[in-house]
């Protein structure tokens, strides 16, 4: 199963750790306090250590808004020190290569 399918399962929905987590937010966001009729409320994994059978403090009620803001600051954090490969583009563009040989003329398939 993979995490998609898992996240998207009833398995997950009816999660004993999920459904805990939930009552002891009062069914709010954890960072905005929005409650669960006033944004799309979620369960944020803090760890994917346990996934599939997690641990209460494994998991934090959050909207979907803090989810992914969450989220993204966690994955900037993380890969912060990860120097992106820079590729030099620029002696593709020094000597053009045409996109098709102007002296084979146009062949027809078939
Ligand atoms: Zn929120």
């Amino acid at each position: 199963m993979t995490y998609f399918e898992y996240i998207s399962s009833n398995r997950w929905r009816s999660s004993t750790a999920r459904l805990a987590e939930l009552e002891a937010a009062g069914h709010r966001c954890r960072t905005c306090y929005a409650a669960d009729d006033e944004a799309r409320l979620e369960v944020h994994h803090r760890t994917y250590q346990r996934l599939g059978s997690e641990l209460v403090g494994d998991l934090t009620a959050l909207c979907s808004y803090c989810h992914h803001a969450i989220t993204d600051a966690l994955r900037r954090r993380r890969y912060a020190s990860i120097r992106p490969i820079v590729v030099d583009t620029a002696p593709l563009f020094e000597r053009p290569v045409p996109l098709f040989d102007p002296t084979m003329g146009y062949r027809r398939h078939g």
